[in-house]
Formats: C-alpha cells, sequence, structure tokens
C-alpha cells in the first residue's frame, strides 16, 4: 500500500546532494550495479562522515522529494520487502568511530556504522562485550566489512544468550536519529538532545531504518563470562521441546536454551549453554546433562547463533509463548508432510525462532499459514517473513495479522510524513 509521498522517480541533484555535505566532510557520486538494494536499482550514493553530515544530506534529499535508503554493511539489504525505489543510499561506513567506552558503566556510545566486530574488539579489551551472538560470517560478511552497529539495530536480530542477557531492544540503551527533515533527534542514555515522548531507540530497533536513519547508538556492555559449557540432546522433536522448558523452569540459570529442528525429520536437538567462573559451571552442565538425558561438551555446536538454512530459503521469525514451542515445532512436521516443503526451524526455547521453508511459492504460503495458526492471536505469537524471493512475496501475506499497525502508521506520519524513507519495506507499506 502506498499512503501518499514521494511516487515518481526524482532524478538526484548530486550538485545540491554535495554542496549540503560539503562543510561536513563526505562525498557523493553516482550509484552502479552493486548499490541496488534487493533488486531495486539506486539512483545516488552519499556517504557522509559525520552525525551532521548525515542530517544535511538528508535534509537536501528530502527537498528534493528524494527516497533514501540506508546502507550500512550491505548484509541484510533483503530483510523487509523491497522499497518502493531508491533515489538515494545514505552509506553510513563513513560514520564509524567508537565515541566512548565507559568501561566502569558498562556502556559502549557507537556511531552507526563501526563494524559490530570492530566495537566487539574494543570493548573486549575490557573484558566486556555486547552480547548479540552474531554468527562470524556476518561480522566479517559483505563486502564492506560486515554488519555494522546501525544495521543490527535496524534489523533488530538477538542471538542465543538474549534468554538471559535480553534482546538487541533491551541492550540498546539510546539512540541518536537523523529523521528524514534533517532533524537530528535522541532519546534514553548517552544522547545530546532528548526527544519527548518516544524511546527512539527501541523505535528503531527492527524498523529497517523506515523511520529514520541511526547515526550513534549507546549499549549496555556485560562482563565476560569466561567459563562455557554445552549440554545437547537430540531426540523425538516433541520430546526436545518439552525437555527444553524443563531446563527452562529449573535453577540452572542458562544463558541459553536453543532449540534445532532440521528440516524433514522427527528429530531435533536441544542445546543449553551454562556460563560462568569456575567449577560451578561444570557442576551446573551435569546437572542439566541428567535432566536432558544428554551430554557435556566444551565446543558450541556448528549450527549455534546461525540462522536455519541457506540464503534461498523463505526465511521467517516465529514467536510463541512457552508452551507454544512445542505446538511449532509439531507444525513444522505438518507443514512438511500436507504441502511437501522443507521447515527447518532453530532459535530459543523461550519462544524466538527463526523457521527456514523451501517450496514452491504457493507450498510456502500454506507452510507459513500452518506455523502461524499455532498461535491463537498476535499476542500469542507471531510468523513474519523476514526474506523471500519476489515470487514467494507474491504469494504470502509476509506480516500476517499485526498488533498496532495503526500506531505504527501514526509514527510513520509523524517522523518521515513525506515517506522518503524506506517506503514499502515495513509492515502496512510503510
Ligand atoms: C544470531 C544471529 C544470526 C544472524 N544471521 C543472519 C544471517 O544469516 N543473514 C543476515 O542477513 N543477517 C543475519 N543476522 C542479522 C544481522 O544482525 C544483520 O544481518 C546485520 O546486523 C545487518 O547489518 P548491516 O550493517 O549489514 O545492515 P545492512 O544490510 O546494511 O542494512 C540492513 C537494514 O538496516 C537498515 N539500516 C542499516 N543501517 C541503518 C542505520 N544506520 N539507520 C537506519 N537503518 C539502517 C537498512 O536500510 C536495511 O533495511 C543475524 C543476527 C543474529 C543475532
Amino acid at each position: 500500500m502506498t499512503a501518499g509521498g514521494p511516487t515518481e522517480r526524482t532524478a538526484p541533484d548530486l550538485a545540491r546532494l554535495a554542496d549540503a555535505l560539503r562543510a561536513h566532510g563526505g562525498d557523493v557520486h553516482e550509484a552502479g550495479p552493486g548499490d541496488a538494494v534487493d533488486g531495486v536499482p539506486a539512483a545516488a550514493v552519499a556517504r557522509p562522515t559525520s552525525a551532521g553530515g548525515a542530517a544535511a544530506v538528508l535534509r537536501e534529499a528530502t527537498a528534493q522529494g528524494l527516497v533514501t535508503v540506508a546502507r550500512g554493511g550491505g548484509t541484510a539489504l533483503d530483510w523487509g520487502a523491497p522499497p518502493e525505489r531508491v533515489d538515494l543510499l545514505l552509506d553510513t561506513t563513513g560514520l564509524d568511530r567508537l565515541a566512548e567506552h565507559g568501561a566502569g558503566d558498562l556502556v559502549v556510545v557507537a556511531e552507526a556504522g563501526l563494524p559490530v566486530a570492530a566495537l566487539l574488539d574494543a570493548v573486549g579489551g575490557a573484558a566486556q562485550e555486547l552480547v548479540v551472538d552474531l554468527p562470524p560470517e556476518r561480522l566479517t560478511g559483505g563486502t564492506r566489512g560486515g554488519s555494522t552497529v546501525g544495521g543490527m539495530l535496524a534489523t533488530g536480530t538477538s542471538g542465543p544468550r538474549r534468554l538471559q542477557r535480553g534482546a538487541v531492544r533491551d541492550l540498546v540503551l539510546g539512540a541518536t536519529v537523523a529523521l528524514a527533515d534533517g532533524t537530528v533527534a535522541g532519546s534514553g542514555g548517552k544522547v545530546v538532545k532528548n526527544v519527548a515522548g518516544y524511546d527512539l531507540a527501541k523505535l528503531m530497533t527492527g524498523a529497517y531504518g523506515t523511520l529514520g536513519v541511526v547515526v550513534r547508538a549507546a549499549f549496555r556492555l556485560h562482563p565476560v563470562r569466561p567459563d562455557r559449557a554445552y549440554v545437547l540432546a537430540t531426540g523425538p522433536a516433541g520430546h526436545v521441546a518439552a525437555r527444553a522448558r524443563d531446563v527452562l523452569a529449573s535453577q540452572l540459570a542458562p544463558a541459553a536454551v536453543e532449540i534445532d529442528r532440521p528440516a524433514g525429520g522427527d528429530t531435533a536437538t536441544v542445546a543449553v549453554l551454562l556460563e560462568g567462573v569456575g567449577s560451578a559451571v561444570g557442576q551446573r552442565a551435569a546437572e542439566a546433562a541428567v535432566l536432558l538425558g544428554g551430554t557435556v561438551q566444551a565446543e558450541a555446536p556448528t549450527w549455534w547463533a546461525r540462522l536455519p538454512g541457506d540464503d534461498d530459503a523463505t526465511l521467517a521469525k516465529a514467536t510463541a509463548t512457552l508452551t507454544g514451542v512445542a505446538g511449532l515445532v509439531s507444525a513444522a512436521r505438518d507443514a512438511e508432510q500436507a504441502h511437501g516443503v522443507g521447515v527447518a526451524l532453530r532459535g530459543t526455547a523461550a519462544g524466538v525462532l527463526h523457521a527456514a521453508v523451501t517450496g514452491t511459492p504457493e507450498a510456502t504460503a500454506s507452510a507459513v499459514g500452518r506455523l502461524r495458526a499455532v498461535a491463537p492471536s498476535p499476542r500469542e505469537g507471531t510468523v513474519t517473513v523476514l526474506r523471500a524471493s519476489r515470487a514467494v512475496r507474491a504469494a504470502v501475506d509476509a506480516w500476517g495479522p499485526v498488533g498496532g499497525l495503526d500506531l505504527m502508521r501514526a509514527i510513520k506520519r509523524q517522523l518521515d510524513p513525506g515517506r522518503n524513507l524506506a517506503p514499502g519495506r515495513f509492515v502496512g507499506g510503510t
């Protein structure tokens, strides 16, 4: 749905965009084939080197009626629906400073284009970490130095240890954001100027750059826990889901409890991570092994902190209540049997999983519908398609029933009234 805003492609006036950047540093150039966003060609690329530059070029772009899409490492540009058009690609990799590491306060403030790997290196020196659990190939992948702080926030994906330390949305303390009209706004801790009424950092998390361009963000850190043990058990999928629930209900305080259900089988594996200092970790691992009927190992399984399936699969995020996870696992098997698809399911046993579906577009749509039917309402679970081919997107309702859609649209209207930021990418065509 396209509700007003830019509809016709406007050729960017590169000279005026460059003028806007002049006082701040950075450059503007015509886009090439490698700058397409999920198949949508870009017209121009701006690479500011400061928050002020990002805001100035955005102000000018919006004044020209352009559609701007932010790009960090470019590793997840095919997540979310393709934007309606891309007149200006705002490359954030020139915003790559670590602004502050308050080791005593366990806080880090970084510019949006800083690679997450560089942030982890910097805080690792003080035996601290940002617990996002990005898999190694995301940290170094792509052609632009891997996932950035801004891209991580905008996609809002969290790894196994979200169970105990919280998701990205919980770890972000504040964000400074360039809005479509060039206003620099902030909220939460460690920002300069607060915007009343909104927690911008949380709003930006998982919004795919449709509400503003994050230029800087502050995160809560955790001390590294040096000792780890993993406990694994494989068995019938329903049994594994029930044992995983037992671990969650126990006093073992696991850092993560992950379920992996490969496509096409009736078995699944549960992997429990225990973290801490010294021998207590081994004792807790031994107790978990008894509870699960599993074995203890020092290394993570190869699938740990990796999304299921390969890049050609349709990738969906499936949430469920604690008791709904077993339903998701059996719906995966039912979908395979009924629709001839493959459904690999992986994620935290507490109810945030990813599903990789392989099959024809129609069968994939039916499988997504079957997974969605597990939850009686969006409050009890959702299934949203993150990445899919054009053919699958045409066949499937990518978002499903969404609570609070009117509120989301109202926020979009307020922060980006002209629909200049990645229109069409997010739920409800926002
Ligand atoms: C356990 C785990 C596994 C993961 N596995 C995968 C995986 O297999 N594949 C995968 O693609 N991702 C995966 N991710 C998600 C990963 O977080 C993102 O791929 C990555 O962080 C995106 O960073 P990027 O800089 O490459 O973003 P980009 O690809 O550049 O951008 C991604 C999105 O964010 C927007 N954006 C980028 N920067 C900003 C900004 N500064 N302000 C506003 N919007 C912005 C873009 O417009 C785009 O919509 C995983 C995450 C976790 C935690």
